[in-house]
């Protein structure tokens, strides 16, 4: 690559030890990058969770072609084109009864700052102005936007931000590195009495401050944290006693990962909103969005009909190009029946990941549906450097991973086949070597 790598300052990425080393992929397929060298990678963790039908789909790629032959761009406020009400109804069909109003947004960040949103003006138009307070989790992430870091749990977001702009309380972690280190799929004791904690919380703050609870069915990005059997239906339980709002933040879960449309499905508990992104698209372009329950909906529907009854919108909200890739995406879902082959594949990638668990270095192996959490021990000299350095080794072993802190991330394409899995696991297992044979611990 002859361009100087000086002037994009890289997301969620360290800077200065990216470019004295890049990792520059130039094309894909399938489930396979190619770097600028023409070494092959396989896509590990699906882009970044969102490449559930593999890369460059000829399906999805012509319906964007035709739509940029057709409209390019048209505005969302106060006009329309047919992309977004056909997408909007689509979505929500696969939801849940009457989880069928849908908020459109560019990504999962902006998705959740709108699902908060959408709470509070929920709260003013059932005359409980007062209910400005939301429950997250620890350990969850719900993207970056300040409302997103406000109810989110990492502590590097707050070291860096401070505790945001909302007013906000924690439910514990659901992960406990006693019981749960290997345990497969969800853990099958204790969730009702964790989520207990909600009560807690709401003894402290009273249910009348409380707009809402936030939590994503299982923590993705901080290592695929699976709650236990159990917890998630405790909190809809409490949800619904003390009139509190419960949200998904299906971002990573939406649209296939877990083996049914939504993980509120597989796990038969249903929300009152639904945060969505990342696979709706393919990854091929940028949209997220919000399902909100009609009820809540139509609260908020109210004031002069001259005006927005939510103040609240972005200049791509319901991008043509963006609804054109997600109507493709769905077809893609249900015409190749990629949601049945994740479930068909979860079980054989469940005993793939957990082969890891033998491994000199790995303290957690934890998965549901196609995703993985692969925790290495840490190193004394700082919490995330084995990770780092595991991530970087499973590149030159030609797999991408991710890993926060010193957790390794494996969230395959769907259309993977088990051979591909077996071989994914493989090159991760000669990285997790790698690290461990040089350190030698
Ligand atoms: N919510 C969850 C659960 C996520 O995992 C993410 C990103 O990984 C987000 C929100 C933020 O999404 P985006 O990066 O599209 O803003």
């Amino acid at each position: 690559m002859t361009t100087s790598l000086d002037a994009f300052w890289m997301p969620f990425t360290p800077n200065r030890q990216f470019k004295e080393a890049p990792r520059i992929v130039n094309t894909a397929n399938g489930i396979r990058y190619r770097t600028e060298h023409g070494r092959e990678i396989l896509d590990g963790t699906s882009g970044l969770w969102c490449v559930g039908a593999g890369h460059r789909h000829p399906r999805i790629t012509e319906a964007m072609k035709r739509q940029l032959d057709q409209l390019d761009y048209a505005s969302s406020f106060q006009v329309g084109h047919p992309g977004a009400f056909k997408l909007a109804e689509r979505i929500g069909d696969l939801a849940p009864t009457r989880m069928d109003r849908v908020f459109l947004v560019n990504s999962g960040s902006e998705a959740v700052d709108t699902a908060l949103k959408v709470a509070l003006a929920h709260a003013r138009a059932t005359g409980q102005g007062q209910k400005n307070l939301f429950i997250g989790r620890e350990r969850g992430f719900h993207g970056v936007g300040f409302g997103g870091i406000s109810v989110g749990g990492m502590t590097n977001n707050r070291r860096a931000f401070g505790g945001g702009m909302l007013r906000t309380d924690h439910l514990r972690s659901t992960w406990d590195p006693q019981t749960q280190a290997f345990v497969r799929g969800q853990p099958l004791t204790g969730g009702a009495e964790m989520a207990n904690e909600l009560e807690r919380l709401i003894e402290l703050h009273d249910a009348s401050n409380i707009a809402g609870v936030i939590v994503e069915p299982f923590a993705g990005s901080t290592g695929v944290l699976v709650p236990p059997v159990g917890y998630l239906e405790r909190l809809r339980e409490i949800c619904n006693r003390h009139g509190l709002l419960l949200i998904f933040d299906e971002v990573i879960t939406g649209f296939g990962r877990v083996g049914e449309v939504f993980a509120c499905q597989s796990l038969d508990v249903v929300p009152d909103m639904i945060v969505f992104a990342k696979t709706i698209t393919n990854g091929a372009a940028p949209l997220g969005g919000v399902i909100v329950q009609r009820e809540i909906h139509d609260s908020i529907m109210e004031g002069p009909r001259h005006l927005s009854e939510l103040m609240h919108g972005y200049t791509c909200s319901g991008h043509p190009l963006s609804c054109a890739a997600s109507l493709a995406m769905l077809d893609v879902l249900a015409e190749e029946q990629l949601i049945e082959r994740v479930r068909f594949l979860s079980p054989r990638f469940e005993s793939l990941v957990h082969e890891l668990a033998n491994l000199p270095g790995v303290v957690s192996v934890r998965n549901f549906g196609l995703a993985a959490g692969i925790e290495l021990l840490g190193d004394t000299e700082g919490v995330g450097l084995r990770g780092a350095k595991a991530q970087a080794a499973a590149f030159d072993r030609g797999i991408l991973t991710r890993a926060p802190g010193d957790t390794l991330i494996l969230a395959p394409p769907f259309i993977s086949s088990a051979e591909d899995l077996a071989e994914m696991v493989d090159r991760l297992r000669l990285a997790i070597e790698d690290v461990f044979q040089k350190s030698g611990k």
